[in-house]
């Protein structure tokens, strides 16, 4: 890899992301309170990646996340919301990155998840009923991380993701919705862990999605877009999934990346000399670890956790 473009603020970023927990009172923090447990599952994620888990406290972080727990078998974004399977899967990540899916009431967590998959195999976020491809990539990455797939009907699970297609091979949030790089992320990583990819037309899809890169190396979300940072976890994790990622220029995208970052406080933004945000320094170091980056830790592109974490989880071995 060309380090040209300059180098990752490894030491930086770590700071960006501990000084955020001291900062939870801010104005900011509070209105992303309900986002809590994806910001966590963020920035601990990116301390794993950048090697530097241990900098937190384990214990602290764990029994924060339990009192996040809903009777219902849910998680919420934070103490005392309500209950959604977007924070339920940020919290399983969370709990796996520390080794400790055995706090967990497993049981009652699946049957949380089953309970919001709908008739025609499609799921819903929460009580409320709202549907999106996002949810069936939510439901099936937590019951696999849990070992408990056959908790759905996955045949229906998978017919539905297969609904969403559309002729330029992308996917989008229901029937007819248009192809956008999230949603395809989505359906490519639920079809990735339920061994269904055949359903993929992988060279037009492909084509789509390298079509997403940009002049100066960064890639959109969709055509006409605007680069940014977190279409390169969205992008590349569903190109390295289909096998067509040699099809993007890496050496540009790194380079875009790494001119988004906060040389001087730390973290990433979406695109060069914008404000930086935990979201955007997760899909950053994501991106670079997709691109190989010197001392990265490897993730897995479609449970996006790192490999090690995944592989104690299915082979008992790190
Ligand atoms: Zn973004």
């Amino acid at each position: 890899m060309d380090l040209l473009s300059g180098e990752l603020e490894v030491e930086k970023h770590v700071q960006y992301i501990l000084s955020l927990e001291e900062k939870k009172d801010s104005l900011e923090s509070v209105a992303m309170d309900y986002l809590r447990m994806n910001g966590a599952y963020w920035g601990l994620t990116t301390l794993d990646l950048l090697g530097k888990l241990g900098t937190v406290d384990r214990d602290e972080v764990i029994s924060w996340v339990m009192q996040c727990h809903h009777e219902s078998g849910g998680f919420a974004g934070n103490v005392g919301h309500d209950p959604h399977i977007l924070y339920t899967l940020s919290a399983v990540q969370v709990l796996a990155l520390f080794d400790k899916l055995d706090v967990l009431d497993i049981d009652k967590l699946s049957d949380y998840i089953s309970g919001l998959q709908n008739e025609d195999g499609s799921f819903s976020g929460d009580i409320w009923g709202e549907v999106d491809t996002r949810f069936s990539y939510i439901a099936i990455c937590c019951l696999s991380l849990l070992h408990q797939l056959d908790k759905i009907n996955t045949e229906k699970a998978v017919e539905y993701i297969v609904s969403c297609q559309n002729l330029d091979g992308g996917f989008g949030c229901t029937p007819g919705g248009e192809s956008h790089a999230g949603q395809i992320f989505c359906c490519v990583g639920a079809l990735a862990i339920t061994g269904c990819l055949h359903h993929i037309n992988k060279d037009l899809l492909g084509w789509w999605l390298c079509e997403r890169q940009v002049k100066d190396g960064g890639l959109n979300g969709r055509p006409e877009k605007l680069p940014d940072v977190c279409y390169s976890w969205w992008v590349l994790s569903s190109l390295i999934m289909i096998d067509r990622v040699h099809w993007i220029d890496k050496e540009k995208l790194a380079g875009f990346i790494l001119d988004c970052q906060d040389k001087e406080n730390g973290g990433i933004s979406d695109r060069p000399n914008d404000a930086v945000d935990v979201y955007h320094t997760y899909f950053g170091v994501a991106g670079l670890s997709h691109l190989e980056y010197p001392g990265l830790k490897a993730i897995d592109p479609a449970y996006a956790l790192p490999v090690d974490v995944i592989n104690k989880i299915f082979f008992g071995r790190k």
